[in-house]
């Protein structure tokens, strides 16, 4: 039978499954413990923490969309990253990208020093490096591509086929993208996850995570350890989730337009230093972004002229732009990562990352471009006379 295409997938999602009523939308089950058909005869389901309808419809429309086979949501991404590290006993190496999503780098840093692992911390974009750490036979790569907030982007394929060579799993974090745009299953992974928090959900009104396996032996194991630590999502999110994802090739579609646009219309104006995103020719991974990922994503940075004073004159003057951190919503969002999401960092490990004081990452929503526009225009132009 032919595959269809992922924008039907995601409308499709739970429509129809309903045995009893015919509802056409997935019901959402929030009953907490199921009865057995009589004594030892069991059903499908039984306690919510370890199987929920609406959760398993959910996480097999992901995995679907992943073309992956197992499909596990938890409660948080985070608790995704920490559902992973099940995985690894004391005594094993695991190998992260240098400029991960903090709050993975805290969890795994701080574990690593509690002995749980040993840490490996790496530029991925350092080949020479990266094979240094792999010689430590690690049984976790992890990649994050592409990178927050630089948008820096590594090979997927090159990266899981050297991981595989030294007999570690690789897991991809696609949080920044999502299945319409980068597929990790299919360039090598073994399993990749998301903080449906952002695009998968795209509304700013749940935190979620999901992870798929492209192996179901490797899901069942994951789904054990989710049920036995207690971290599965919840019904009511898993619910509005799968709602959000109906829309998700749409909204994908119109964020990534919108942004190449923003980013172009950046990438000429004065005040502006330097502008961070895959879609410009000047990016230095443009072609790797062209042939890894299907679009450049509605993630990006920029530079503004004249410091901290400028980018605070920046946003106190625009007026469609919300200052939050998060990403993935249909609204735009703005934000400082130096005093916002990698304030963890001291100013010293931030240049050493390359987050200036006058970095500025917006996640570009599906207002209409023109405004948005003209509404960052305004705010530049203030930002230069402070
Ligand atoms: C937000 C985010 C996470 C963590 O997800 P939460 O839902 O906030 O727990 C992990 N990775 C990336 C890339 C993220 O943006």
């Amino acid at each position: 039978m032919r595959k269809p295409h992922i924008e039907t997938q995601a409308a499709r999602g739970g429509i129809n499954i309903d045995k009893h009523h015919g509802a056409v939308v997935a019901p959402i089950h929030l009953s907490s413990t199921y009865a057995l058909k009589g004594f030892n005869e069991k059903r499908d389901f039984d306690y919510s923490r370890t199987g929920n309808p609406t959760r398993a419809t959910f996480g097999q429309t992901v995995a679907d969309l992943e073309e992956g086979s197992t499909g596990i949501v938890t409660s948080t991404g985070m608790s995704a990253v920490h559902l992973l590290l099940q995985l690894v006993s004391v005594g094993d190496s695991v190998v992260i990208p240098h400029d991960c999503y903090g709050g993975s780098y805290r969890l795994f840093s701080f574990l690593a020093k509690k002995g749980n692992f040993n840490l490996i911390v790496v530029d991925q974009s350092d080949d020479a490096a990266l094979e240094q750490a792999l010689l430590s036979q690690p049984k976790l790569v992890l990649i994050e591509t592409p990178s927050n907030p630089l948008l820096r982007i590594v090979d997927i394929q090159k990266i899981s086929e050297q991981a595989k060579q030294a007999g570690a799993l690789v897991a991809v974090d696609n949080t920044f993208l999502s299945p319409v745009i980068q597929k990790p299953l299919l360039l090598g992974a073994d399993i990749v996850f998301h903080s449906t928090t952002k695009y998968l959900n795209g509304h700013s009104d749940i935190v979620g995570g999901v992870l798929v396996t492209k192996d179901p032996a490797l899901g069942e194991e994951l789904a054990w350890w989710a049920n036995c630590i207690g971290i599965t999502g919840s019904a009511f999110d898993s619910y509005l989730a799968l709602r959000g994802l109906k829309t998700l090739p749409l909204r994908i579609a119109q964020h990534q337009a919108t942004a190449l646009a923003v980013a172009k219309f950046l990438d000429a104006n004065e005040a502006i230093e330097q502008v961070y995103f895959p879609g410009l020719t000047g990016h230095p991974q443009h072609q790797l972004a062209k042939t890894q990922q299907n679009g450049f994503g509605a993630m990006l940075s920029f530079e503004v002229k004249g410091g901290v004073e400028a980018v605070k004159a920046l946003f106190d003057n625009l007026s469609l732009f919300t200052l939050a951190q998060s990403l993935g919503g249909v609204e735009s969002l703005i934000s400082h990562p130096s005093t916002m999401t990698h304030a963890g960092m001291d100013i010293e490990a931030q240049k050493a990352a390359g987050i200036s004081q006058s970095l500025v990452r917006i996640s570009v929503g599906i207002e209409h471009v023109d405004d948005i526009i003209a509404d960052l225009a305004h705010g530049l132009q203030c930002s230069q006379n402070p």
